[in-house]
C-alpha cells in the first residue's frame, strides 16, 4: 500500500469500515510511514473532537489517539490471523478424522 492509498483510506480507517486486510496493510504502512502517520493523527483528532462534540465520546486523550486505535487494530489483524490459522487446522484435522472413519468403514 502507498502512501496515496493510504490517505485514501484515513477516513474509512477511522470510522472502522475497512476489511481484516486492508486494515492490516493500513496499519503496516503508517507505522513506517511518518507523513502518513501524522495525517492520520490530524485526521483521528478532528473527528475524536467531532464525536465529542456530539456527545458520543466524553474523555478522549488526544495524545494516545492514534496510538491506541493502532494498537487495537494490530490486535484486531493478529486475532483475525490466529482464527484463519485455528479454523484451517480444525479444517484438516476434520477431513483426516473423516478420511480415517471412512477408511475404517470399508477394510
Ligand atoms: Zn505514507
Amino acid at each position: 500500500m502507498n502512501c496515496k492509498q493510504v490517505q485514501r483510506l484515513l477516513v474509512p480507517y477511522i470510522n472502522g469500515d475497512l476489511d481484516e486486510r486492508e486494515e492490516g496493510e493500513f496499519v503496516r504502512h503508517v507505522r513506517h510511514c511518518p507523513e502518513c502517520y501524522d495525517e492520520l493523527e490530524v485526521y483521528s483528532s478532528v473527528f475524536a473532537g467531532i464525536r465529542q462534540l456530539d456527545g458520543d465520546e466524553t474523555k478522549v486523550d488526544y495524545r494516545t489517539l492514534v496510538e491506541d486505535s493502532l494498537k487495537t487494530s494490530e490486535e484486531d489483524v493478529l486475532d483475525v490471523r490466529f482464527w484463519h490459522v485455528y479454523s484451517f487446522l480444525l479444517k484438516i484435522a476434520a477431513t483426516a478424522a473423516l478420511f480415517f472413519l471412512i477408511m475404517r468403514g470399508l477394510f
